[in-house]
Order: C-alpha cells, then structure tokens, then sequence
C-alpha cells in the first residue's frame, strides 16, 4: 500500500481555508529552519487513502471479534449520534456552569445509575482508561489509610488471576505487590490469601470475574479476610459486562470499583482511546474523591486528568444506559453469559478448557494437547482464524494457563455468528491433523502474516522514512 506521503504531487491540495481576517505578521525569526513537509493531495486521493487503510483492520463491524477481556461487542450508532450533538461538542469546560446545565446533568445522571450498578455511594468521572482508574482508586485508597496515620500498610495483595495492569497500578502508586495463587478451580487460594495478609495490607484489588472468566465464588469470604486485617477491598470491574445489573461489588464488600465504559458501556475502542474509567467508592472514601464539576471534597487526591474526563465517552454511556433501561442492562449480561457457555460447550471436546466450569463472559482453552499431538500451537489457531474473517482470541493470556486462548464473544453476536465460529474452530482443529503446515503459515490472506512482534512492540516504525533528497 502506498503511504500518504507517496500519493498525489506538488500543487495538489484539498484545504479551503477561509480567507485571513487580521494582518498578516511575519515572524524575525523563522520558526522552521526548512519548510514543513505536508503530503500534497487531492480529496479523492485523501479519501481513497483512508478508505484502503479502514480496508486493512479488523473491527466489530468486519466480523466476529472474540477478544478475550476486551469486550468488543458493538456500540449501537445511537450513542455516536448522541455524543456527536453539538451541544455536547461544542461545550468547553471553562464556561460557565449555568450555561453547561445540560452536560452537567449528564454527568450526574451517569454517576447516579453506574452508582446503583455497582452499588456504589460516589464516584469520579476523570481517569480516562482503565488502568487510570486503578490508579486513582489505589490512590483513594493510600489517601484513607495516610488520612488515619496508618503508614504501615504498604502492601496490595493481587491474586495471579488478576488483570496484568492490577500489579503495574499498585506499583505504580509505590506499593509492593503480594501475589497470591490461584487453586485448581481457578479461584483465589484462601490459605495462601490468610497466608499473605497482615498489618501491612493495604488492600486487595481482585478481577471478577477473574482472568480465566470465573466469577471468585468465596468472593464474600475473600473480602472479609481483607477487611478483618484492617485493608480495603478495590474491584476491577472492567469485567463488568458479566454481571452488570445482577451482582454489585458495592454488596460483596468492596470499597472502591472502576469500570472501563469503552469495553461495557458502549463505546468503541482498541484503536487507542479516547476512553473512561470512573472510579466508584463507598461513602467513607468520598472525601478523598478528585474535584469535579460539583465541588472538590475537602481531602481530595488532586486532579488526575485536566478537566472532567473524556465527557464525550460517559454522553455514549448515558445513552446506552437509557436505551437499555433496568431490564435491558442485566439482559445484555445473561446473553453475554449465554453465549460463552454456548461457544464453551460447543467445543471442549475438541478444545479443552482451562477450567471445566460453568464460565461467565468468556473461557479460556487451552491447546496444549493439540501442540503435543500435532505441533499446531495456539498462535498458528489464532492466525488461522484471520484467514477466515475471523479476529483472533487473546493469546497467550493469562499466563497461568499455557497455549492459552481466551474467547469474550459478547452479548451482540446472534447464534448464527456463534454456530459459523463454532464450525471455523472444529475445522482448524481438523486441519491441525491433517495439514499441520498450512496452519504453520496461516495467514495467507491478509497485508501482514507474521510480524515479528517483538520488534513490532519494541521498535514500532512511527515516522516516515523520507528520502535523503527529500530530508
Ligand atoms: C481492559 C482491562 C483493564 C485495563 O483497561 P484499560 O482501559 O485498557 O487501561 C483492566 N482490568 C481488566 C480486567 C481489563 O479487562
């Protein structure tokens, strides 16, 4: 594919700029020592460029997208409407608040229902992933145990089945980082938690449902262990799709949850953002909340990120929140349930499963059987599966199952979808016996094969090579 730099020519253009409505200054020192190098091209050229590109990834709209912890499902085009008005758009966050009643309500309406989802009694709408959410609940968290004079607890305990951003965020705000195993069943090992706590605990973060797609059934049990030694409990709710209207953190004994409104409230992601990552807590720990819109509570943590978040975000949460209503929200969580249940069962005798329990969102399998057999690995399943329209699983993840491959399908996809992917993983398994090699090269279809991924992390080609007649 042609980059944009090596399409059109000098002299071509599609700017329109409207004409220039103060004096012109010219600068006595020439900002660049040579002239900015901007591609030179025509609409259709431009729009010929992204229309190839947009027909070199995969998303939600291409086909079956079965990310295991992602959540890709599809975000209705209702929400991209409502976050498109431009009453929202064209707000700024320095007006003043009586001209911004508007986006203020939506604010506080999306805090109050993700409050009586989560059972939680306030919440901040500034961390804008994720991972910043983990951070600023940490922080919440750290505030409460300083605000006591409690300096001793500087350990987080992170079971093995945690989210891999769980041990970085709790590093991150300088705690040291308990791990603790998981037992055969895939939930947390209680000895080894009652093992693992004392004084110095500060807390706990868990995923649950947990990495292998398990909801922690002595979850009540595990929070009193944490709460009996004095610590907190914090939920990573980015899974929240699993449960979201049936089962609250807020009732299982947790302090502190975030949620990842780009993975369960509807709004597209995987292309790098913008995202949200509210962090809800109980009522003890609203002092320490970041200032918002309505107020900055008296021990507040400080800002986490300028303004109020990615607002446009929580608009597409809103909208979906009230499209579903209270009976859709727990019905979109019993399909996506559904569904991997469905997809689990359809194929174990085939591909066995990390853990042969009734799953909640997503299973992982593992293939290590079919490698020991065959040689076909799970990354020679995974880029099978492209050739088939089909995006591949998480792989390799978690790590404490091997020749992993964790499959999310989510409540979008109809069981016609779920019987055709059905039918692609039975046949790849067919094929893994029968022409091992084609699995080796798979894929054969897309731009790129097999890209060497280290060097893809670790030295990504971000600038464009110009030529030495052109630098
Ligand atoms: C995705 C995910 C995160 C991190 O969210 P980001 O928005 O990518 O930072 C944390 N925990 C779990 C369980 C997740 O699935």
């Amino acid at each position: 594919m042609k980059l944009i730099f090596e399409r059109g020519c000098e002299g071509q253009g599609c700017t329109l700029l409207p004409e220039c409505d103060v004096p012109a200054v010219e600068l006595d020192v020439p900002l660049r020592k040579t002239p900015l190098r901007l591609p030179h091209v025509s609409e259709n050229e431009l729009s010929r460029h992204y229309t190839e590109m947009a027909g070199q990834v995969h998303g939600v709209n291409n086909g079956f997208y079965p990310l295991g912890s992602c959540t890709m499902k599809y975000n209705p085009k209702i929400n991209e409407k409502a976050a498109a008005l431009p009453g929202f758009t064209g707000i700024h966050p320095l007006q003043p608040k009586h001209t911004a009643e508007g986006c203020l309500e939506v604010l506080e309406r999306t805090e109050q229902m993700l409050c009586e989802i989560t059972g939680m009694d306030a919440m901040t709408m500034q961390p804008a992933a994720g991972a910043h959410g983990e951070f600023t609940g940490l922080l919440l968290i750290k505030a409460y145990h300083d605000s006591r004079g409690d300096s001793r607890r500087r350990k987080i305990i992170v079971p093995d089945s945690a989210h891999g951003t769980n041990p970085a965020s709790a590093a991150m705000v300088g705690y040291e980082v308990v791990s603790v195993p998981s037992g055969a069943d895939g939930c947390v090992d209680l000895e080894k938690l009652r093992e693992a706590v004392s004084d110095e605990t500060a807390g706990l973060m868990l995923t649950n449902p947990n990495t292998v797609g398990l909801f922690d059934k002595n979850i009540l049990e595990i929070t009193s262990i944490i709460h009996d030694m004095g610590g907190l409990n914090y939920y990573d709710g980015a899974n929240l799709n699993a449960v979201m209207g049936i089962a609250r953190p807020g009732d299982m004994g947790f302090d502190v949850v975030h949620l990842n409104l780009h993975k369960t409230f509807s709004t597209p992601h995987g292309g790098g953002g913008p995202g949200s990552g509210p962090v809800g807590c109980k009522e003890f720990l609203r002092p320490f909340l970041p200032e918002s819109p309505f107020g900055r509570p008296e021990h507040s943590i400080g800002r986490v990120k300028a303004f109020h978040g990615n607002f446009l975000v929580v608009v597409r949460a809103l909208a979906y929140l009230l499209t579903l209503g209270r009976e859709g929200i727990p019905e979109a969580s019993r399909n996506a349930v559904l569904n991997a249940n469905y997809m689990m069962e359809k194929l174990k005798d085939l591909y066995p499963m990390a853990y042969d329990e009734t799953c909640m969102h997503e299973f992982v399998m593992t293939l290590e059987p079919l490698k020991r057999e065959t040689g076909v690995s799970a990354m020679d399943v995974a880029k099978a599966l492209l050739d088939y329209g089909i995006h591949p699983p998480t792989m390799y993840f978690p790590l404490i199952v091997h020749e992993a491959l964790m499959v999310e399908p989510t409540e979008t996809e109809s069981r016609e979808t779920l019987d055709e992917v059905i039918a692609v993983f039975r046949e790849i398994y067919q094929k893994a016996h029968d022409d091992p090699q084609a699995l080796h090269e798979a894929p054969v279809g897309t731009y790129v094969r097999r890209p060497d991924e280290v060097q893809a992390a670790r030295k990504p080609v971000l600038r464009y090579a110009f030529t030495e007649t052109e630098k």
